[in-house]
């Protein structure tokens, strides 16, 4: 069985004080121990998180980083530099870094390659847009996504990686896709695995769900076999983050 799993990306948003404040309410709240709780947070409070956060189940995560450990790359943060800061987690490939900024997937799959070999754990994320839902190609853009990624990492790099699966207009519209619509989807996602990678990598990879997760529709969410957690935005920096972590099993 999978080990159900709880994201957090907290995008640009915070400040010393409110992290403070949400790590230290996360830590100090009843969880679900079986739950793995991940949180992602800005570059610049990473050493605070992580010092907070230290020796309780919460976990923290990079929202992003390069593909060099250091050198000319203005702007830029590594994966030793986000070891350094106690975190040993990055989220990669997410539809804002994709859509904002212009990421592709050769360099997700580059980042999550160098991410790995440098001994980070990588959250990465795939979804289709609006347009290319309806026009019948979630399942085809998915799989371009997540075959980026299984041409550049063996076959046992997968032991770590999570896939988050956002639909992008999903993403903080409050138009959460159904249970059976996502279930779908990651039951597909498996089938996929199974032919890029292999029927071992297929059956142990976590597969979350992301968009508009909330308190109200994670237990509906998380009853369906093959969503194995989720990535929460805006309901991550809420009380009813916990409910969402405890999600019944
Ligand atoms: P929302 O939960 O705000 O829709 O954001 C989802 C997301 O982008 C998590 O990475």
């Amino acid at each position: 069985a999978r080990t159900f799993f709880v994201g957090g990306n907290f995008k640009m948003n915070g400040s010393k004080e409110l992290i403070t404040k949400l790590v230290g309410d996360l830590k100090a709240a009843k969880l679900d121990s079986s739950v793995e709780v991940v949180i992602a947070v800005p570059a610049p409070y990473i050493d605070l998180a992580s010092s907070i956060a230290k020796g309780s189940q919460v976990q923290v995560a990079a929202e992003n980083c390069y593909v060099k450990n250091s050198g000319a790359f203005t702007g830029e943060i590594s994966p030793e530099m986000i070891k350094d800061n106690g975190s040993n987690w990055v989220v990669l490939g997410h539809s804002e870094r994709r859509h904002i900024f212009g990421e592709k997937d050769a360099l997700i799959a580059e980042k999550a390659k160098f991410a790995i070999e440098n001994g980070l754990k990588v959250i990465y994320c795939i979804g289709e847009l609006k347009e290319e839902r309806e026009a019948n190609k979630t399942m085809e853009v998915n799989t371009v996504q997540i075959e980026a990624l299984a041409k550049v990492i063996k076959p046992e790099d997968w032991k770590n990686v999570v896939i988050a699966y956002e639909p992008v207009w999903a993403i903080g519209t409050g138009l959460t896709a159904t249970p059976q619509d996502a279930q779908d989807v990651h039951k597909e996602l498996r089938v996929v695995l199974t032919k890029l990678v292999n029927a071992d990598v297929a059956e142990k990879t976590q597969i979350l769900y992301g968009g508009s997760v909330s308190g109200a529709t994670c237990v509906e969410l998380g009853a369906q076999p093959d969503i194995d957690g989720f990535l929460v935005g805006g309901a991550s920096l809420k009380p009813e983050f916990v409910n969402i972590i405890n999600t019944p099993q």
